[in-house]
């Protein structure tokens, strides 16, 4: 007789593989699980070919390719004036979520506190919990998902170890200002608080707004993990690939417990995205036109429809508010109608809260997609 207890036994199958599967089983129009339905850019796969038929088909280094390490310290010197040390203070990791999973397990410890700011990514509370420590959640506020930053303050005591932020903000879209840092900066400045800032849409913010990292702000250096992905940014999610930025310090910790949970990321798709971002810089900043282009296509097209919105200022995500078009649904009773009888897949928010907030009646719709598929999108919705 086998007798297992689960360490995550509230926790049921993640809403993106649930809301998938009912895209397939339905045939439906998916705007749920964040993911472009169109191709990488073809000298990014005929990079990848190469690199298998070059031979990089075994273990790379550890910590990553260096030259891959090396791009990424350019960006930040670049855009952030940060100087990284990228041989310590940069690993190449498969997918961001293990980078966020690894940062959590090396810095909090069973009895700490860890503040999330819901509604939350989905693989955050979770990684908190299993280093045995407790998630304080602290809901955004609504329309705009901005801190309230008194709330923050109230929350905060001996035993919190570590704040999680995520800018630009999945699932709303919210981008964090300079005063947001700030306030940050002044509440925990003078206490052992680490702070882990999940940047995946770093390059996805809009309307000629700024992407501010937590590197930027010299006060934060020391107790900082940033978190990138590379499926975002060259629409390759299924390639998992992201990094980990940390000061010396707190990156020896994180490697400690890399080194055993994968050891190293994927070598041909480090060396090809080596190669594409050489070849092709231009892609990366092109990437908010594009995206912009493809957010403002997608609410052109739901104008007549009986959703409201706020245009997002960042990420590929859009929430549309359903309260005066069908109230006396859920939201997850909204997105089943939705799939049900109009074939289209959206993802419920109350699902990334731990209280959600009564009247929160928000549908978030994923618009990384080709002008055909919104098109459609529009058609569908306007019709709801
Ligand atoms: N953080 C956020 C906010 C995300 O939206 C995603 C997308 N899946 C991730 C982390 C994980 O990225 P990856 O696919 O590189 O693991
Ligand atoms: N980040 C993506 C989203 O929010 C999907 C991630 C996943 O499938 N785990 O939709």
């Amino acid at each position: 007789m086998i007798k297992i207890e689960s360490k995550l036994p509230d926790l049921g199958v993640t809403i993106f593989s649930v809301m998938s599967a009912l895209a397939q089983k339905l045939n439906a129009l998916n705007l749920s699980q964040g993911f472009p339905d169109f191709p990488p850019p073809p000298e990014l796969i005929a990079a990848l070919a190469q690199a298998t038929q070059q031979g990089y088909n075994q273990y790379p280094p550890g910590d990553g390719l260096l030259s891959l390490r090396q791009k990424i310290a350019a960006q930040f010197c670049q855009r952030d004036q940060v100087h990284l040390d990228p041989i310590s203070e940069i690993t190449i990791t498969p997918g961001a979520t293990t980078a966020i999973l690894c940062a959590i397990q090396a810095v909090v410890n069973a009895g700490d506190e860890v503040i999330i700011f819901d509604p939350a990514y989905d693989s955050y509370a979770p990684a908190v919990k299993l280093a045995g420590a407790q998630a304080i959640h602290i809901n955004l506020v609504h329309p705009d998902f901005h801190v309230d930053w008194n709330v923050v303050k109230d929350r905060i005591n001996e035993r919190t170890r570590l704040i999680i932020v995520n800018t630009p903000h999945n699932p709303s879209g919210a981008i964090w200002s300079k005063q947001d840092w700030q306030q940050l900066i002044e509440l925990i400045q003078d206490k052992n608080i680490c702070v882990l800032s999940d940047e995946v849409y770093e390059h996805l913010v809009f309307d000629g707004q700024q992407h501010y990292s937590a590197l930027s702000f010299p006060e934060l250096r020391d107790r900082s993990f940033v978190i990138g992905s590379f499926g975002k940014t060259f629409h390759v999610t299924g390639w998992k690939t992201g990094y980990c930025v940390a000061p010396q310090a707190l990156m020896k910790v994180f490697r400690q417990i890399y080194q055993f949970a994968n050891f190293c990321g994927v070598h041909p798709i480090q060396v090809a995205l080596n190669h594409f971002i050489e070849q092709h810089p231009e892609h990366i900043l092109d990437l908010p036109n594009f995206y912009q282009a493809k957010r403002d296509l997608f609410i052109h097209g739901i104008q007549h429809s009986k959703f409201q919105y706020l245009p997002s200022p960042g990420t590929y995500f859009q929430n549309l508010d359903f309260s005066t078009l069908r109230p006396e649904l859920t939201d997850i009773e909204m997105c089943q109608y939705l799939a049900e009888q109009h074939k289209l897949v959206a993802i419920p928010i109350s699902v990334f809260y731990q209280q959600p907030p009564q009247d929160l009646k928000l549908i978030r719709v994923c618009f990384a997609k080709q002008e055909e598929t919104l098109h459609l999108a529009g058609e569908i919705l306007t019709k709801v």
